[in-house]
């Protein structure tokens, strides 16, 4: 079997996609949000925190912070947005997200540093580059920020000026993420969102020459009037403008929760068959072109350092995707953001008044969360093992857990004969192991070693 670092083109088989397609979560432990339940609250998560914290040995941190206005609303969108032109919401909001950094700061000891720090929407460029500048200064006195720390930020393009971007720059950002979702016009007004083709190349282009690290977009597939061969010339595009990463996710069409996706369905939208066609477009196009398949939906340069952590099996997967900081707590701070301990996830509240109250209150804004069992841990470390290097060593699984894997997982190997049968999956005495073939449905294969991921 060869490396799944290497550069190649991958062929992806459209009867197998069909064949096993089936929805679900894009797994990156045992447990996803809809595990997760109010019978676990702040002064759970509180105590968890501090009882990490206590150890000689507690990780360092990863910071997610979320800012969820936008100015306008994009018909697809499954985030947990607040659509305003009230600058005085976001000041407001900010100084609520100050008293949060302080209640989780106050917890945290100053020689745990910070090597990572994300920020996500929403629109974090919907701030401007003064209150920026002002939010990350705080959060700097708060927290130990490493010298090498990778900062990120999502960007809309449409609600970004050259003042925004020489700011994060300044500041220590080092990667930017670009929402791009298609280039056809027409795929565009249907889900409001127009964003001009000039608009991305140049707003990438401003963002090559003020040096960041690492520059990535994010697409979707699944959208209306989207079909292989219209998002095959979108691809062809972005190929041209060369981004460091690329993310391309399926559109979640899920209504029932998100009233706006609705106006949606008076679009034509690829029907199941085409977008498996999409699927197999976007990876065979990237991978011809010379990107990584990381995994599931990213994509990278074979330079990028999560095609190199791909490679030296290093990569890692949590509630933000995929990474190359392993072993750190993560820890989402605003509206709605999740939190991954070594024993406990926990998300903050939904509603903007209940985030205000809780941290006017000097109470920590969680609202749902779970504690993880012991099975919980071992599953969860086999899912990402999959995910991440597309292989399991048994032998290392038991010596760090404590098991006889072949008799543990009895049911799930019984479960892998069809993947076998089919040659995505390959079994011997001390491995497991994911065939180029199988990459493409790892999220399916990955599933299969998780009860409450099949549930
Ligand atoms: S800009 Fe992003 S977060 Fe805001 S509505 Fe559009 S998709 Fe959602």
């Amino acid at each position: 079997m060869s490396d799944s670092g290497d550069v190649r083109k991958l062929t992806v088989d459209l009867g197998l996609l069909q064949k096993y397609n089936r929805p679900g979560p894009r797994p990156a432990n045992s447990r996803t949000a809809p595990h997760f339940h109010s019978g676990f609250g702040p002064a759970d998560f509180c105590r968890e925190i501090i009882e990490t914290n206590a150890a000689d040995d507690a990780p360092d941190l990863s910071l997610y912070f979320h800012f969820p206005f936008c100015r306008s609303l994009c018909s697809y969108c499954g985030c947990t947005v607040v659509v305003t032109q009230e600058t005085e919401r976001i000041d407001n909001y900010l100084d609520d997200m100050k008293k949060e950094i302080d209640l989780l700061a106050g917890l945290i000891r100053p020689d745990r540093k910070a090597v990572q720090l994300q920020w996500g929407g929403g629109t974090p460029t919907y701030l401007s580059p003064v209150q920026i500048r002002d939010i990350f200064g705080y959060i700097c006195s708060r927290f130990t920020v490493a010298d090498d720390a990778e900062i990120g930020v999502e960007i809309d393009p449409r609600c970004l000026s050259s003042d925004h971007l020489s700011t994060m720059r300044d500041l220590g950002f080092n990667h930017v993420c670009f929402g791009v979702q298609d280039f056809d016009p027409q795929v565009l007004e249907a889900v409001n969102r127009v964003q001009p083709e000039a608009l991305t190349r140049q707003v990438i282009g401003e963002s090559r020459s003020l040096g960041f690290d690492s520059i990535s977009v994010d697409l979707i597939y699944g959208l209306p009037y989207q079909s292989a061969r219209s998002f095959s010339k979108t691809l062809h595009k972005i190929i041209d403008i060369s981004p460091d990463r690329l993310a391309v996710f399926r559109y979640g069409h899920t209504p029932r929760l998100k009233k706006h996706q609705l106006i949606l369905e008076k679009y034509p939208m690829p029907d199941l068959d085409e977008r498996m066609k999409m699927l197999k477009t976007i990876i065979e196009t990237l991978t011809d072109a010379g990107y990584v398949y990381i995994g599931m939906d990213h994509f990278a340069k074979p330079e990028d350092t999560l095609a190199q952590a791909l490679k030296s099996r290093t990569l890692y997967r949590n509630l933000q995707g995929y990474g190359t900081h392993a072993g750190t707590d993560l820890h989402g701070i605003g509206l709605t953001s999740i939190s991954q301990l070594h024993n406990v996830f926990a998300q903050n509240t939904k509603s903007t008044s209940d985030y205000n109250d809780a941290v006017e209150l000097g109470r920590m804004p969680t609202s749902f969360g779970c504690r993880l069992d012991e099975d919980d841990k071992l599953r969860g470390h086999v899912v990402r093992e999959l995910i991440c290097n597309n292989r399991i060593n048994k032998k290392s699984i038991e010596e760090q857990f404590g098991v006889d894997f072949d008799s543990y997982f009895s049911d799930s190997i019984r479960r892998l004969h069809d993947f076998i049968a089919d040659d995505l999956v390959r079994l011997s005495t001390d491995r497991i192991e994911v065939s180029d073939k199988g990459r493409p449905l790892i999220r399916h294969i990955a599933t299969v070693f998780c009860r409450r991921l099949r549930g």
